[in-house]
């Protein structure tokens, strides 16, 4: 579904990326794991046309989308879910639900995916008419994704969900995300959590500065001698 070949990004002087290269196939969970600055959120960014990539390929469904507009990334089925929550703090919870599907031509497809949102997320649906910036951070987490989920994407990319939120939370937004997945969508998942990442995903890949340097099936690198030393706690 998605295949990233030799990928490029940088910001101004700073190489984020030096050659990714990365696959995930249509249905799967993929975790991207490593530490902070390896260049995680920057591989999501130039998947969704925030970052332009300065070389190499990012193919979805066959389609070239490096350096495409965001909004014909978003359009082709590519949900991303941001980093730290960003949303729109001043409108409404429905408001933020409504703008997750603001490409989209079909409304009564539309209305099932917001009942769908408010039964998977109770009390999102209590808080409808809150304004977003009121809701609790877990409450806002959820708010996140049931944006993403609102553009119905083929592909949906989370961004650190876990972060910030108490361990109990965590469970249960993790649980929401394998279960997106068990519902058909394909996910793409960068978390900071490797453990949980990895017993999470179908396969994973470790970056470190800018290269993917370990990949496969979560279980090979739970096993792994340098993900264990560096990431598990040893
Ligand atoms: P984190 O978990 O901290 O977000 P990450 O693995 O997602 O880490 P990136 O955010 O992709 O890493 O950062 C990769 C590199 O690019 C780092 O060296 C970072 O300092 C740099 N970088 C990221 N965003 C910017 C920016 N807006 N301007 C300049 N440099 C940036």
């Amino acid at each position: 579904m998605l295949e990233i070949r030799d990928l490029e990004c940088g910001y101004g002087p700073v190489a984020a990326l030096k050659g990714v290269s990365l696959g995930v196939g249509e249905g799967e969970l993929v975790a991207l794991i490593g530490a902070n600055g390896a260049g995680k959120s920057t591989t999501l960014r130039a998947i969704s046309g925030l970052v332009k990539p300065r070389a190499g390929s990012i193919k979805f469904r066959g389609e070239e989308i490096a350096g495409a507009d965001p909004a014909h990334v978003l359009a082709a089925g590519v949900a991303h879910c941001p980093e730290g929550r960003r949303g729109f703090p001043y409108m409404s919870v429905a408001d933020n639900l409504a703008m997750g599907a603001y490409l989209r031509r079909d409304p009564i497809k539309v209305r099932e995916d917001f009942d769908r949102v408010y039964s998977d997320f109770p009390r999102l649906a209590e808080r409808r008419a809150q304004p977003a910036g009121t809701l609790s951070g877990g409450e806002q987490q959820m708010l996140a994704i049931g944006r993403a989920l609102m553009s119905r994407p083929k592909l949906v990319m989370f961004d650190e969900p876990s972060l910030g939120l108490a361990p109990t939370i965590v469970e249960q937004t993790l649980g929401i995300i394998r279960s997106i997945r068990d519902d058909g969508a394909t996910v793409l998942l960068v978390e900071q959590n490797a453990f949980a990442a990895l017993e999470l995903c179908d396969h994973a890949y470790l970056i470190e500065t800018g290269r993917v340097v370990r990949k496969g099936a979560g279980k090979e690198l739970i096993a792994d001698p340098l993900v264990r030393a560096a990431y598990l706690g040893g």
